[in-house]
């Protein structure tokens, strides 16, 4: 193995379009926190970096949707990520963003130097092109019927309703999603990175160079490579992300994935002016933390490029994890089939820990694993509760009970061999979680700690303090032996502060304080040690360090994961048997002309707290916004329908919903499969235009 002299390491940059759910913790901001947390209290010289994935075209077309600017989207949804990850104790060094103008200069500037030596191939080849609002139009920006299951809304790489993958020729009626124009076919030119002329330098450097590498990374790796590389377009026809740095290269901007990765250097010269170290020094170890979703653009495309540009460091690992399912169905953010980071704080607050543990413990590390509530309370109350915690706390209690709160002395004379062997079993246990922690094997690393508290219980189960207290009028020595086994029970709770300091900061800041020993105590050089606590050394009562879940807590959250679930349209193809139409009674005109009807455009939207279905609308009708309740929270989430058209039945008599005035209601078309539509003008019209 190679000798490094400082460890860079960098977790995949969420994309900032939207929070981050739970599989992205498991996936790879928790394993590279705990790595790097581990590696801090080993004193190694270490760095980790990441930072939001500003550009790409599903920000700006979140962004036209929302009716905002692309620099808002990405402004709101990196302030929200950034805060979710502090939350739970990610603990980057720096967390940057790729709209900084830094990370603007060092792309443009590497995409300079690979152009200038030559590399890019020119190639000008036949694009969409929308005339109306004179641009091309990237896949997502082409919406038609879809071929497989005549979704009128798929795009053109995807459709989101039957998962097929598409391209935009394969559309019907496939029309701009900025103006609804027919696109045309136009040539554009553009870069393309020679990733074949690699392929052999790759084939060496990970076939037969990483065969350490973690076996889902290598396989996927090895079938790239199997299958022959290609050129891969670099740059993209947009206006929004890193313009292209060539005279003739207007409303060109870099290839998303060309950018993002660059951004981890970028990141690395905020941080330190000594950037240089960590990315060029041979003796450097880079470990990029990814999830498996971006492996062939971290193994082969990024270090195809940085062996292209040169000077700079190759990866020494890929640690991808798989992805992690939800009560046993894939996390989908359409259907918002995912438990968010920041809801999950709002509801367990100062419960970073448990969900730590229980990610961790169940991590996708080797393949696909499942989060359900059920094991996340199981594993809180069964491993948390009754193994760690239940262990931690009865050491201090009885010390405090039978050896007048201080640290007991050892006897040695009186030690007998389950004392010998709880000492074996502390030592052990450092070079156990060490060596699963250096090949990031962080579940492994994770059970040795539990099971060394394991040890712990089943140690003082045997020898029982609290019976041999009884003894102690008739035969005092055996204070001896209370003594022994409290001292060892201290010196082993100490150990496990350091070992789970890692993986469950907060935890271990706890129980420093329970010990009153000072932050230097979890330094890595004293795990496998007992003497940490002196004798006759007063510790604090004890606090308990997690608290149980109630099934309650987890039906709640169960169904709260399903009321939030957005169904897929039910498919168009005609029942068999159509329903009867049933009609209410006819009405005159003059019913219908009581109803005054304007036109309006959502200006604000939230959930309302407590209430499931209810949206509170802010509603511009052009002569005054009004607040509406609207039971659509199901249907829509309350940041897509800002700047949405609507028609209002704006002379409704006001209502009281969840203590909020509703005035007026907004007119829904509801389909067979109970999804709601909203009911709009076909273009834009002014606020408070009648309807009639
Ligand atoms: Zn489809």
């Amino acid at each position: 193995m190679k000798d490094y002299k400082r460890i860079l390491v960098t977790a995949a940059l969420p994309y900032a379009n939207g929070p981050v759910h739970i599989g992205h913790l498991a996936g790879c901001y928790l394993p590279a926190d705990i790595y790097v947390r581990y590696q801090r209290a080993r004193k190694s010289d270490i760095k980790f970096v990441g930072g939001s994935d500003e550009h790409g075209v599903p920000i700006t077309i979140r962004a036209m949707k929302e009716g905002i600017t692309p620099q808002e989207v990405v402004d709101k949804y990196h302030a929200i990520i950034k805060e979710s990850l502090a939350a739970m104790g990610i603990s980057f060094d720096i967390y940057s963003r790729t709209s900084n103008r830094v990370h603007h200069e060092t792309a443009a500037a590497f995409f300079k130097k690979l152009y200038d030596e030559g590399l890019f191939e020119e190639k000008e080849s036949e694009q969409y092109y929308d005339e109306q609002a004179k641009t091309f139009l990237a896949d997502r920006y082409i919406v038609g019927t879809c071929p497989v299951c005549s979704n009128p809304n798929a795009y053109g790489d995807q459709c989101e309703r039957c998962g097929s993958s598409l391209s935009p020729e394969m559309l019907i009626n496939p029309h701009s999603a900025l103006s609804d124009a027919i696109p045309v076919k136009k040539k554009t030119k553009h870069w393309y990175f020679p990733l074949q002329q690699y392929e052999s330098w790759l084939k060496e450097w990970i076939l037969d160079g990483h065969k350490e590498w973690k076996n889902n990374v290598y396989g996927q790796c090895k079938s790239w490579l199997d299958n022959g590389l290609q050129p891969r377009a670099m740059t993209r026809d947009s206006n929004w992300g890193i313009k292209v740095p060539l005279p003739d290269a207007e409303g060109k901007v870099l290839y998303v994935w060309f950018d993002a990765p660059i951004g981890y250097i970028s990141a690395t010269k905020e941080l330190t002016e000594n950037w240089v170290d960590y990315w060029c020094k041979d003796d450097t170890k880079l470990v990029h933390f990814i999830g498996k979703d971006n492996i062939v653009f971290h193994c082969i495309i990024f270090p195809a490029m940085l062996k292209a540009h040169g000077n700079f460091v190759l990866p020494d690992n890929v640690p991808a994890n798989e992805f992690l399912n939800i009560e046993g169905d894939k996390v989908s953010t359409s259907r918002n089939w995912a438990v968010w980071v920041h809801e999950y704080l709002k509801d367990f607050p100062e419960q970073q820990d448990v969900l730590r543990y229980v990610l961790c413990a169940n991590a996708p590390e080797t393949k696909d694993n499942d989060f359900t509530w059920k094991d996340f309370q199981d594993r809180n109350n069964s491993e948390l509760v009754a193994i760690f915690g239940n262990f931690v706390n009865r050491s201090l209690v009885l010390m405090h009970k039978l050896c007048k709160g201080k640290v007991p002395p050892l006897h040695k004379d009186s030690m007998d061999e389950k004392d010998a062997a709880l000492l074996k079993d502390i030592a052990d246990a450092k070079t156990r979680v060490e060596e699963s922690l250096e090949q990031y094997k962080f579940r492994d690393a994770l059970f040795e700690v539990i099971d060394l508290a394991r040890k712990g219980n089943k140690y003082m189960q045997e020898k029982e303090p609290w019976i041999v207290a009884r003894r102690l009028e008739e035969n005092p020595s055996a204070q001896d032996l209370i003594d022994n086994s409290l001292h060892l029970c201290l010196q082993l709770t100490a150990n496990l502060a350091i070992l789970i300091n890692p993986f469950l900061p907060a935890t271990a800041k706890k129980m420093l304080h329970m010990l009153k020993v000072v932050e230097k105590m979890l330094d890595w050089e004293n795990a496998g040690k007992t003497n940490l606590l002196s004798v006759g050394y007063s510790l604090r009562e004890p606090q308990l360090l997690f608290r149980k879940i109630e099934d309650e807590e987890i039906k709640q959250q169960v169904e709260k994961l399903k009321a939030g679930l957005i169904k897929p349209a039910a498919d168009t193809t005609p029942a068999a048997a159509a329903e009867p139409v049933s009609l209410k009674p006819s009405i005159v005109y003059d019913d219908f002309a009581r109803l005054d009807l304007k036109v309006g455009t959502i200006v604000k939207a939230e959930k309302v707290e407590k209430a499931d279905k209810l949206l509170k609308l802010e509603v511009d009708l052009g002569f005054e916004i009004r607040t509406i309740v609207s039971g659509i929270a199901l249907h829509f989430s309350a940041e897509s329908i800002v700047g949405k058209q609507v028609v209002v039945v704006a002379n409704l008599a006001p209502r009281k919903m969840r203590g909020i005035e509703s005035n007026g209601m907004i007119l829904m078309a509801e389909d067979k499969s109970g999804k709601l539509h909203f009911v709009s003008p076909d273009t834009a019209v002014d606020n408070g235009s009648g309807v009639s």
